[in-house]
Formats: C-alpha cells, sequence, structure tokens
C-alpha cells in the first residue's frame, strides 16, 4: 500500500473495505457541494448542526471543519484514483507518477467528483454562500455599473435587503449610492431565465449528433462498469499474491478505464455544446421548480431551494451590473442574450444571434434589429 487509505476504507484480509456509513457521509458531502454549491464552511456547520460523526477521531478537535471537507471533496480516492505519493524533507508530501485509476473502490462517480469541482470554482472567490438561508443567490456575479465594483448587501429596517456598490458604501470614490431591492433583482432574474428558450440557436433534444453523444455515453458508462469489475477482480488477486504481471495488468487495465472515463468526459462535454438547451433547460426546470419554494416559510426547504437556485442562476447569468437609476443590467450566456430589470420588471431582452440582434416583443416572440 502506497498511499494514505482514505479514512472511508478500512483493510481487511489484504484488501480494501468500504465502511459504508462512512462512504454515505462521502457521498452525501459530494452531492450537496455539487448540487447545491454549498461553501466548506456551510457544509461543516451542516454536519455539525446535525451531529454527524467525522471520518477519522482527532485529539483535541471536534467535530468538521474547513479543511476537513477540502481534505475529502478534493480527493480522487474518492472515486478510486490513487495518487502516489512521497515524503519529501520537510514532512510535506509530493506526487510521484502516473495516477492509478482504479486502485481503490470507488464511493462515488468521477462525474459527480468533476460536478463538485464545478460547483467550487463557481463559488472560488466569494467563500460560497455563507449563511444557510442563503440571502445572496446572485452571489458573485452583481456590480457596480459605473465603478464595476462588487456589491454588499444591506439589511434595512423592514428587514429586507439590498445591494449597493461597496465603493460607494465604503465612499471610496463611486458616487452610485443606489439602493437595489434583492428580490425585485432575483425576481426579474429569474423572469429572464424562463424566457431564454427563446434563444433559438440551440437544436432540439433529438439531433442527430447528440443523438449520437448520447449513445456513445451509454456504451462508455457500460464499459467503464465492466472494466472496473474486471479491475477489482484483479486487484483482489494481487492483494492475496501481488506477482509483477498482475501488477502490470492492473496498471494496463487502469489506464484504459482512464481512457475510457476521458472519453466519456470529452463527450459530455461535446453534448452540452451539442445541445445547449440541456443547460438552458435545467435551468429553466430549476426556476420553475424551486422559485416557490425559495420563498416559502420552512427554514430548510427555503435554504434547499436558495441554495439549488443560486448554483442555476449562476450558471445562467454572467453579470448583473446596478445602476445609479435603480436599473439593472443583466448579461447571461456569454453576452448571448441581455436585459434590463426595473422594480423587478424585465424590459429591452434581447439575443445576439449569430451575430445578429434580435429583441423581444411584447407579445413574446422575437424580431431582428
Ligand atoms: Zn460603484
Amino acid at each position: 500500500m502506497f498511499g494514505q487509505r482514505p479514512a472511508w476504507l478500512d483493510w481487511v484480509d489484504g484488501k480494501f473495505v468500504v465502511v459504508p456509513e462512512k462512504a454515505a457521509i462521502v457521498k452525501r458531502i459530494f452531492e450537496e457541494i455539487a448540487d447545491h454549491g454549498y461553501g466548506l464552511e456551510v457544509m461543516a456547520r451542516r454536519l455539525n448542526r446535525e451531529g454527524v460523526p467525522t471520518l477519522k477521531d482527532r485529539p483535541g478537535r471536534v467535530g468538521w471543519h474547513n479543511w476537513s471537507i477540502v481534505s475529502i471533496v478534493t480527493n480522487p480516492a474518492a472515486y478510486g484514483e490513487l495518487t502516489p505519493k512521497r515524503r519529501v524533507p520537510g514532512g510535506k508530501r509530493e506526487a510521484v507518477g502516473e495516477p492509478i485509476a482504479g486502485y481503490y473502490p470507488a464511493v462515488i462517480s468521477r462525474d459527480l467528483f468533476e460536478r463538485a469541482q464545478a460547483a467550487r470554482a463557481l463559488n472560488r472567490g466569494t467563500g460560497g454562500p455563507k449563511t444557510n438561508c442563503v440571502p445572496n443567490m446572485l452571489v458573485g456575479r452583481v456590480f457596480c455599473a459605473e465603478c464595476g465594483s462588487k456589491v454588499r448587501i444591506r439589511t434595512n429596517k423592514q428587514r429586507s435587503n439590498s445591494y449597493i456598490c461597496d465603493n460607494a458604501f465604503r465612499r471610496a470614490g463611486c458616487t452610485n449610492g443606489s439602493f437595489n431591492a434583492v428580490h425585485w433583482i432575483e425576481k426579474g432574474v429569474m423572469d429572464g431565465v424562463l424566457m431564454f428558450n427563446l434563444y433559438p440557436s440551440t437544436p432540439p433534444d433529438d439531433h442527430p449528433a447528440a443523438v449520437a453523444l448520447r449513445e456513445e455515453l451509454a456504451e462508455l458508462s457500460q464499459q467503464i462498469a465492466r472494466g472496473r469489475q474486471r479491475m477489482t477482480r484483479l486487484i483482489d488477486a494481487m492483494a492475496d499474491d501481488p506477482i509483477p504481471e498482475v501488477v502490470a495488468r492492473v496498471r494496463e487495465m487502469g489506464k484504459e478505464i482512464e481512457a475510457w472515463e476521458a472519453r466519456k468526459l470529452a463527450a459530455e462535454t461535446e453534448l452540452s455544446q451539442v445541445s445547449g438547451r440541456a443547460t438552458i433547460g435545467e435551468q429553466i426546470e430549476a426556476v420553475q421548480a424551486l422559485r416557490e419554494a425559495a420563498y416559502c416559510e420552512d427554514y430548510d426547504e427555503r435554504e434547499a431551494a436558495r441554495s439549488k437556485l443560486s448554483l442555476a442562476l449562476r450558471q445562467a447569468v454572467d453579470s448583473v451590473k446596478i445602476d445609479r437609476h435603480k436599473v439593472s443590467h443583466v448579461v447571461a450566456h456569454e453576452g448571448k442574450i441581455s436585459f434590463q430589470i426595473t422594480k423587478g420588471v424585465l424590459h429591452d431582452m434581447q439575443f445576439n444571434i449569430h451575430g445578429d440582434v434580435w429583441r423581444l416583443l411584447d407579445d413574446g416572440r422575437i424580431e431582428r434589429i
């Protein structure tokens, strides 16, 4: 054994054995970060609030910390990959050689791992949604239209939240001191997302390229599952009797599985490019399904809805810029879609379709300008 054994695995009779209750916690952490976009702090707090035991007892340390979450959510061992490491002077460990796929029993899919990394990348620099009730679903996306500064949230006496330019708030050179009601901007952004299906450049789901890619993906998934089974048998054999030929075969198989996984990922990216609608469709679905719950009375339901919605909205929207007239200028999907919001009402929606600008008419049709 030349890796540090992940805390959710035991080593019994010369092989790795999954500890189901620990694996369930690992899976939950990946899923909640991938699906809800929780930051490390919120994730740790959620587990502590429920009294979920940590994976390892550490003397003098109680409960979950940022670092215990990050050490799990960045560990490829969760989907079975070993990164061989050695100690270097100073006590640190550095990677040596190629990662070995399929070395550990996987407790999550590589897919889920990648989704969690993507959600974390979205949060980077924002610290993630910090509080449990997710006051700012558009965290990291709202800016001052005049100085480009990030905004901060102010809560007034009626306990409603507004965005204000951080520079203006600190009297640091910007004079755009307008307060912009968060709920109006949220409403306008969600109304906007619901109109994204008007963007016509995306082929429907039965586009031949999309169909072919879906078939390829299904086949790859089966191939990977079968490969992993064979791999597990080989690793079992290796644990009993680590003969060099078996070790070599395991490495070979690992590389094959890795190549299939890589192709699978590439095919998934291609698919999302071929049918950009899949992403837009998911964003629209998220708004339709969660909009009501995002404002409901029940704390937990509201929190869960707002977290998921936050992820969908931040994927849909590039930026929301607030100006001094309390008009919000929204840009979405790499500039292909733009619209404005005044007091919660959406207006001036435009679609940039292959270089041509189309605008949304009152009757819901779009017209080329
Ligand atoms: Zn400003």
